[in-house]
């Protein structure tokens, strides 16, 4: 599968039949907008010369590689992490939302709108704002205010107006449907920042571009560490942008698997998950085409997973092309499985996960049990300090943490 970004997605936005922009015409004139600046203005030597030395000097990039040496001893297989946890603020999210203010900064924009689901997103979208001196309004589901107390903090801290949201499920698709409504309303002088790639065109492009400095470095890291590719490398999938992130250097490396995790969360049930590609089919949702996890009428199912950051019926259309040409591998690891790998990496490695992100680390371990002589890179999207609360509240006694 030679390199397909010179032509994918088309001029409308589409990865085959998926992606594109089913959106209201006066939102359409906005995001027209949005992409022609992106195609001029981010490719411009100044924007890329200001986005490298954001990446250096106020991310701390590149994040190293790091090999597991006690995890893999126990368990067979090399395993290899991707340390995006120590990417400035714990996670992978930061590098798409200092991607996007550096455009809005471009563009002339004041403020900032996003939603958020674990809140990682919110934070890293907040610090973005906070670095460039733009304002910064995030919607957040009542629910996983509640769940993710320490980054509802965080945010505020940072100086973002968190706009609480009460509809549905209260969780990340109702804070999407809120943080696009906010967005119509003043278009000219804000910027919707998606938080995945997902949405309209030009966001999944976009955001997977800016995701793209994880790919590379991990390739080059990885090879100078031992001398090859890896044989496989796994990322967890919620909208799927750490994973595009990593896997878009390795497409064109035949030899290599790739992987992606979906959340199984507590049962197959309807609600209990959301594993959408692996059993979702295609639908739109939020304005673009991909699988999605619907009842007969196409309306959205509700989700659930351990990990908020996953809790997604969509999904990225490029994934699912991925799917549909059978480059990538999707699979799932349900609630258990990940909390099991949060322990376990913690007690191991010294380095305690993202929820989400564990559902990779799962992955990875039952790749290295079966196949001794694999080597394993993990995207290690975030860390897990702003879990530990709840896991320990919820499972602790389960692992022997009791406090
Ligand atoms: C948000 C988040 C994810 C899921 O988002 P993707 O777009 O699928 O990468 C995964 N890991 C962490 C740590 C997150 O914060």
């Amino acid at each position: 599968m030679n390199n397909y970004f010179k032509s994918m997605p088309d001029q409308k936005g589409f990865f085959k039949e998926y992606g594109g922009s089913f959106i209201p015409p006066d939102l359409q004139t906005e995001m027209d907008k949005i992409t022609d600046a992106y195609y001029k203005i981010s490719k411009s030597h100044e924007f890329i010369a200001e986005l490298r030395d954001i990446r250096k000097h106020f991310q701390g990039r590149p994040t190293p590689v790091y090999y597991c040496r006690r995890l893999s001893n126990e368990l067979g297989g090399r395993i290899y992490l991707k340390r995006e946890d120590l990417n400035h603020s714990g996670a992978h999210k930061l590098n798409h939302c200092m991607g996007e203010a550096l455009l809005a900064k471009y563009l002339g924009k004041k403020r900032l709108i996003a939603e958020t689901g674990a809140g990682q997103h919110g934070v890293a979208l907040a610090t973005a704002a906070a670095y460039f001196g733009l304002e910064c309004e995030i919607h957040m589901g009542e629910v996983d205010i509640v769940k993710e107390h320490p980054n509802v903090v965080r945010m505020k801290i940072l100086g973002a107006e968190i706009v609480p949201v009460s509809a549905g499920l209260k969780t990340l698709k109702e804070a999407v449907d809120s943080a696009f409504m906010s967005y119509l309303k003043d278009p000219v002088n804000t910027i919707y920042c998606i938080g995945s790639v997902v949405g309209p065109h030009p966001f999944p492009m976009m955001v997977r571009d800016f995701q793209r400095c994880v790919g590379i470095e991990a390739k080059e890291q990885f090879f100078e560490m031992t001398g090859e590719m890896p044989d496989n490398v796994v990322a967890c999938v919620g909208g799927g942008s750490n994973a595009m992130g990593i896997f878009s250097a390795f497409l064109d490396e035949e030899d290599t698997h790739l992987i992606g995790v979906e959340p199984a969360g507590r049962s197959l049930k309807k609600g209990d998950h959301a594993a959408t590609i692996t059993y979702g089919k295609p639908g739109l949702i939020h304005g673009f085409k991909c699988y999605l996890l619907q009842d007969d009428k196409g309306e959205p199912d509700p989700v659930y997973s351990i990990a908020s950051g996953l809790d997604y019926p969509g999904v990225g259309p490029e994934h699912s092309m991925l799917k549909d040409k059978g480059r990538v591998e999707y699979t799932s690891a349900n609630d258990k499985e990940a909390l099991d790998a949060f322990f376990e990496l913690s007690k191991k490695e010294g380095i305690i996960p993202a929820l989400e992100s564990a559902h990779a680390v799962a992955h990875a371990m039952k790749i290295a049990r079966d196949n001794p002589r694999q080597s394993i890179l993990v995207n290690l999207s975030g860390r897990g300090d702003k879990d530990i609360d709840f896991v320990v509240e919820n499972y602790g006694k389960d692992y022997g943490v009791v406090l």
